[in-house]
């Protein structure tokens, strides 16, 4: 059996050798490194893939956050909801804005933001909402728009962990997750769905007002050279890692595919034991990209498992360990213990399995195999 990694990366360059190699010769050749060709066509193409008219390429997902909030114009004091279960990116942006992040529980099935908790938590100064769309799987968007359009808000997908799952709407109408909001910023990070050999990021939009102030904040604040309008920042994509993007944009759906058959592998497996509870899918298949597949592990046992794993040198991941209400940089007199049920239980039960998509039949029954040998009887 090849040996088991949480993430490989390298059967997907192995596929697209040639390709990546010939853009990277190219890219030096034209010394083109910052805002080269490839960075114009990667965002059209990205443009086409998600059906959205305006994606601006960044240096990372976190400044795609950033900027997002900077380009809609949220101002110190305005309140922003997000989800208490999430990496810390999204709630670092909006408090280095100086804004008030206002966490809220999820829901126990989907581990996304919980509309019921967004109703609650709005307040007057309550600016826009934030879901994130965690572990690959959208988060009820309808529900959360439905409120956004009653309180005035603006909706800022986090799409860093979903990048191409399809969004099925009420009226069956499919949409690109990241596109349904009023903006939607993603990472290139190299583990996630679409990944670069460095950082990246990009932010998405079809607001063209909204599309034009960002790609001037991107950029200094610039709309005409020298000209600073607004204070801005220095983010971009650069031209290699646009490279690389563009030979892996066409295979994304594969990609996808693949995570989700891996999925499917571990799910048939592990599905009917009375102590996992296995990932919920809603709606069609499509609208979870498994970034990650992760399992709840009932009765306190997740963490003895997780040790178990380690001493068979199956690799796992703990997404993630500690609510954001309970970061020293992010605890809060407001918030009550009492608000966050859902977050608090599922940081003592997730455990997040290899996913990625080079693993194979083999590697996924010993991994299942090796669960369920422990949590026998
Ligand atoms: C990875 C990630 C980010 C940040 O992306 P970077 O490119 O690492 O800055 C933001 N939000 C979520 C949910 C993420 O998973």
């Amino acid at each position: 059996m090849r040996k088991i990694q949480m993430v490989d990366l390298k059967g997907q360059y192995e596929d697209i050798k040639n390709q990546v190699n010939t853009s990277f010769e190219e890219v030096i050749k034209n010394t083109s490194f910052i805002n080269g060709p490839e960075v114009k066509q990667f965002q059209q193409d990205l443009e086409e893939y998600l059906d959205v008219k305006h994606v601006i390429p960044c240096a990372n997902g976190t400044d795609a956050l950033q900027i997002a909030m900077m380009g809609l114009g949220l101002k110190p004091g305005d309140e922003v909801i997000t989800a208490d279960f999430t990496f810390a990116a999204t709630v670092e942006v909006i408090a280095l804005l100086q804004l008030t992040p206002v966490l809220v529980d999820v829901e126990p099935h989907t581990f996304n933001i919980d509309p019921q908790s967004i109703k609650k938590a709005i307040t007057p100064k309550t600016k826009a909402i934030v879901p994130v769309h965690l572990f690959g799987q959208t988060a009820n968007m309808d529900e959360i728009m439905k409120i956004a359009k009653e309180h005035n808000l603006y909706v800022i997908e986090d799409n860093a962990q979903a990048i191409g799952g399809n969004y099925t709407n009420e009226a069956g109408e499919k949409t690109k997750t990241g596109t349904i909001g009023d903006i939607g910023a993603t990472s290139f990070f190299p583990s996630k769905n679409l990944g670069c050999y460095g950082d990246g990021g990009a932010i998405f939009t079809n607001n063209d007002e909204l599309a034009h102030t960002i790609r001037g904040i991107v950029n200094h604040g610039m709309y005409e050279r020298y000209h600073h309008d607004v204070v801005g920042v220095n983010s971009r994509l650069d031209s290699l890692q646009a490279a690389v993007l563009r030979a892996k944009l066409p295979k994304l759906d594969a990609y996808n595919k693949a995570r989700r058959n891996a999925a499917e592998k571990y799910t048939n497996a592990l599905k009917n034991h009375q102590e996992i509870v296995t990932p919920e899918i809603i709606g069609e298949g499509d609208t979870h990209v498994f970034h990650q597949y992760t399992l709840k592990i009932k009765n306190g046992k997740r963490d003895a498992l997780a040790k178990y794993l380690q001493e068979k040198g199956i690799p796992f991941g703990i997404y993630y360990p500690i609510p954001l209400h309970n970061q020293k940089a992010y605890a809060d007199s407001r918030y009550n213990e009492a608000d966050f049920p859902v977050t608090n239980q599922l940081v003592t039960e997730v455990i997040s399995l290899p996913m990625h998509t080079e693993l194979d039949k083999e590697q996924i029954a010993f991994i299942t195999g090796a669960i369920l040998e422990f949590l026998k009887d």
